[in-house]
């Protein structure tokens, strides 16, 4: 008897209204729900998922300072985090304070450990959002408040699900949180494939950084597969955390992501590579959305989630 895989993680709650808290920022759209529907017009019938837990508050201390959390009542700090500007937030007593997302940001999270959980069962897994990668133990930045990938991992490591831990990150930016977390433990990789002229400037030190500069994008996919090819010379993962941002497209609308400009071929050849590559390994592989800014990112998450599903047999 086949056994009915669900590999795809999300929760209608993931499409967090935000102007409910006065904010009128055009965040990333939730990209989830726009996979799932074109899924479902292709397929034409309902995708399985499966709805995530909060992560529990004992989780995220293992990663993140309690005086960092405690400071997260505060609708001051939030607006750091999420550098509001005064015309993209609008005070009123009408709102839901910000400190309010709180209980979102975990059920996020919660995806992105249920994912990684997925993963270790099926094969490939997929959490429709998450990827907080720029979050710090002690603060939260760059739209990143909790990091979802670190918790997970040390989530898994205390059960004894993991022992190794590979962390390919594709993300337009440096995944500068989860290098800096996990600097100095040789159980935790991090691969960072980013823009060298992006933000953060400031960058962190990943177990191995690959920092392209605009003219070198033409080669974008020999990098990527090259430095994929050189963490695995030294590093055998029980788990690969895929950070499949999607601010590399050239229809990624921030602003900041101008030095890089893939069409949507160069986008699909990148995640069928890295999901074919771990899955002809039999390695686990977990994939999150993670940066991926306007209307049309969604379309490079779609043909990724939609390979992952073909590829696992679902
Ligand atoms: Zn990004």
């Amino acid at each position: 008897m086949a056994m009915n895989k669900t590999i795809l993680v999300y929760s209608p709650k993931y499409n967090t209204d935000l102007s409910i808290f006065g904010v009128s920022k055009p965040f990333a759209l939730d990209r989830g729900q726009m996979v799932l529907d074109q899924l479902e017009k292709d397929r034409d019938k309902s995708v399985a998922r499966v709805e995530p837990d909060l992560i529990s508050v004992e989780d995220l201390e293992l990663v993140h300072t309690k005086k960092y959390l405690e400071t997260l009542k505060d609708s001051e700090v939030w607006k750091q985090i999420f550098e509001l500007r005064h015309k993209e937030f609008f005070a009123s007593p009408k709102n839901l304070p910000l400190s309010d997302l709180f209980d979102d940001i975990r059920l996020k999270c919660g995806g992105t450990l249920l994912a990684t959980e997925l993963a270790l069962k099926h094969g490939l897994a997929a959490n429709l959002g998450g990827g907080y990668h720029h979050a710090f133990p002690d603060r939260g930045r760059g739209f990143c408040v909790l990091n979802d990938i670190a918790v997970s991992i040390r989530s898994l490591q205390k059960r004894r699900l993991v022992k190794n831990v590979l962390i390919v990150d594709l993300d337009f930016h440096q995944g500068d949180g989860t290098a800096l977390i996990f600097k100095n433990d040789p159980t935790v990789f991090t691969l960072s494939v980013h823009s060298e002229e992006g933000w953060p400037e400031e960058k962190q030190q990943s177990t191995l950084d690959v920092g392209l500069y605009e003219n070198q994008m033409k080669d974008y996919q020999q990098h990527v597969e090259n430095a994929v090819d050189k963490a695995l010379q030294t590093f055998t993962p029980d788990l690969v955390i895929y950070i499949g941002g999607s601010d590399p497209y050239e229809k990624d609308v921030l602003a900041g992501t101008k030095f890089m400009q893939l069409t949507l071929d160069e986008m699909n050849k990148r995640d069928k590579y890295v999901i074919d590559k771990f899955a002809d390994k039999q390695i686990p592989l977990a994939m999150v959305f993670a940066g991926g800014y306007g209307p049309h990112v969604w379309e490079v998450h779609y043909f990724a989630v939609k390979y992952m599903l073909n590829r696992a047999g679902c």
